[in-house]
Formats: structure tokens, C-alpha cells, sequence
């Protein structure tokens, strides 16, 4: 082995390649925390009833999806008194009424989303 060869056959560090690794670590750590804390938020953001992910529209058939854009549905209603969860075709899925089963679009919808086919539950 050559003298000053390090590991492997490769050449050591100098510190200052030795401070920027630990550097990259520390900011790979850092970002990838920022990350978590990001994803955490929105999941508890989703939970707590602010358009949560209760159907991913990325799952959705064809057929589903048209009929959802076809009735105007967003997941996120801005009049809380036209929201699915006062809906009398709005059947809820948990205690909240933060997801439920829409009978005319066949499927999970957000307690506070709406469509076009919105009727007051009586
Ligand atoms: S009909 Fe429209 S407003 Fe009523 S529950 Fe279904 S998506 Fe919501």
C-alpha cells in the first residue's frame, strides 16, 4: 500500500473534506427532518378536516373521476353550510363525518367537500 493511501486504496481526506462530508451529513439529516416535520403537518392538517385525503384521485377510474369533475366536486368546500357532511346523500364514515360515502358519485368524499348535486339533508 502506497504511504498515505487510506481505505480502499483511496486517497485520505484532507479536514477540509473530512468538515464538508460531515457538513453534507448534517444538511441531508436536517432536510430530510424538514421533510418529516412537512409531511406530519399536512397529515394532521388532513385529520383535522381541511380537505384530509379521504380518496386518493390518483386511484380513481376513469369513469369516477369524470363523474366527479362532470359534478364540479372539490374537496374543499368554501360555505360551510353547502359542505358534503350536510348532505342528504352523504353518508359518514367516521365520528367526525371527516370522510363519507356519496351516493351519487359512488365513493368516498371529503366531509367538507360539495359538488354540483349538493341537497340539504332534511
Ligand atoms: S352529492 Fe355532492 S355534495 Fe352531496 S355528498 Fe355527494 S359530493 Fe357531497
Amino acid at each position: 500500500m502506497a504511504e498515505g493511501a487510506g481505505i480502499g486504496g483511496r486517497a485520505p481526506l484532507p479536514e477540509f473534506g473530512r468538515l464538508l462530508s460531515r457538513r453534507v451529513l448534517i444538511r441531508g439529516g436536517l432536510t430530510a427532518t424538514l421533510g418529516w416535520c412537512i409531511a406530519s403537518k399536512t397529515t394532521h392538517a388532513a385529520r383535522a378536516g381541511e380537505a384530509g385525503p379521504c380518496v386518493d384521485p390518483e386511484l380513481l377510474s376513469g369513469a369516477d373521476a369524470s363523474l366527479r369533475s362532470a359534478m364540479e366536486y372539490v374537496p374543499l368546500s368554501d360555505d360551510p353550510a353547502t359542505r358534503c357532511s350536510g348532505c342528504a346523500f352523504f353518508t359518514a364514515e367516521d365520528e367526525d363525518a371527516r370522510c363519507g360515502q356519496c351516493a351519487i358519485l359512488s365513493g368516498s368524499v371529503e366531509g367538507v367537500g360539495n359538488c354540483a348535486s349538493f341537497s340539504p339533508r332534511e
